[in-house]
């Protein structure tokens, strides 16, 4: 136990816990109450790892990046998430979380999805075992990431397209509580990041730590020390910053820097700056801090990357930040796209957007020849090629 630990109630400081409404209760309680057993157990440990190794292609490279190192004076490591089967960090935890429904007795799956890479994650473990899978994805993310729809119908999944709000993730999210609240019995809710109500986040967390348990290692091997200096990562509701961060928290000589998405600025009012602009509030179940108006309305978010632009974060994060054990940077849309150009003729990665306000932290701070810096590229660039074509081509103009 340590200050960073949740506690049995669900808070980090003030921020957490459990808001669901009374038909959910039983429900959460009952995942509350087996998560940590389920995650000890010896058959559970085995099989998680087991897929992780043979199924996500496990451990990701940590990958020295000798032309990014030498642009930005120091040593500049990426820990490879987006080489990852299905792209991403988030098949880590849908895979986790499939095995955690199957020992509860659930049969039905259902998951909320933004861009589309969490619903495509879900749809491709729950085609693995076996399970049917209901998503719920805002129209308007339908219409924007369609190949990702049809991934997710053709992996068997059924895709509700959500219609309420803004028509997007907050809104889909609404939605798939909602099918749960009338569902509680059958039905298992695969969240994709570390928020909503307790235990997911700690959830979560634990489930993607995968991450920097094999940062030690390779550091370990490749440094001769198992720590960085620095480590780097994106948050939008913050799943691959806290698998990055999890297993270094409580060691003080590891400096925390992650990125959340400016858009077009802090003060454009266009923007996904959740920890610079939010106010405590309560949003999906859990108390933390949300963009809202003056009378707790929920501002919609705005950022390039549809996998960032969430008007909440996870509990854990808005616990960091106050205590400034993380310091978290705005990255613009421009700072980001520069990031993923720089990337892919430096190093030949083409970054997802999300992993790119990551990068483009790199060119806000300054690091020393002797820094260690790991950086996690949480996702890779096939479903932002649109975006990065026509920033290209307004370039030319
Ligand atoms: C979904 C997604 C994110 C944002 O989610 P977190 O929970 O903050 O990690 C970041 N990068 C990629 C590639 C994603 O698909």
């Amino acid at each position: 136990m340590n200050k960073y630990n949740v506690t049995s109630d669900g808070f980090y400081g003030e921020f957490g816990g459990a808001y669901v409404p009374e038909i959910l209760h039983g429900c959460v309680e009952n995942l509350k109450n087996n998560y940590l057993k389920i995650l000890n157990d010896d058959s559970f440990k085995r099989e998680f790892e087991q897929l992780l190794r043979d199924y996500v292609g496990r451990p990701s490279p940590l990958y020295p990046a000798k032309r990014l190192s030498e642009k930005y004076g120091c040593k500049i490591y990426l820990k490879r998430e987006d080489l990852n089967h299905t792209g991403a960090h988030k098949i880590n935890n849908t895979i986790g979380q499939i095995l955690i429904a199957k020992r509860m007795g659930k049969s039905r799956i259902i998951a909320e999805t933004g861009a589309g890479q969490h619903g495509v994650a879900a749809a491709t473990v729950c085609a693995l075992m076996g399970m049917e899978c209901v998503v719920y994805m805002g129209k308007t993310d339908v219409e924007r990431q369609f190949v990702n729809v049809q991934k997710m119908e053709m992996l068997g999944a059924t895709v509700h397209p959500v219609t309420s709000g803004n028509m997007t993730l907050k809104d889909a999210t609404n939605e798939a509580i909602r099918d749960w609240c009338c569902n509680p019995a059958d039905t298992f809710y695969i969240i994709g990041s570390v928020v909503g109500p307790h235990p997911y986040p700690d959830m979560v967390a634990r489930l993607q730590s995968v991450i920097s348990e094999e940062i030690k290692k390779q550091l370990l091997e490749k440094e001769g020390r198992d720590y960085p200096d620095y480590l780097i990562a994106c948050v939008g509701g913050g799943s691959n910053a806290a698998g990055t961060i999890y297993h270094f928290l409580e060691n003080e000589r590891v400096k925390i820097l992650l990125a959340e998405a400016a858009g077009k600025g802090v003060d454009s009012g266009m923007s996904a700056a959740t920890l610079q602009l939010g106010k405590v509030g309560i949003i999906h179940g859990s108390r933390t801090l949300v963009m809202q108006s003056a009378d707790g309305q929920i501002e919609e978010p705005y950022s390039i990357s549809a996998g960032l632009d969430y008007p909440g974060i996870g509990p854990l994060h808005a616990y960091l930040a106050a205590i400034k054990r993380t310091e978290v940077v705005p990255v613009t849309d421009d700072q980001a796209l520069e990031a993923a150009y720089e990337l892919t003729r430096m190093e030949g990665i083409i970054p997802a957007l999300e992993s790119s306000h990551a990068l483009g932290l790199l060119g806000l701070r300054k690091f020393k020849p002797e820094d260690v810096v790991v950086l996690t590229v949480s996702g890779r660039g096939d479903k932002d090629m649109e975006t990065y074509i026509s920033y290209a081509n307004n370039l030319k103009k």
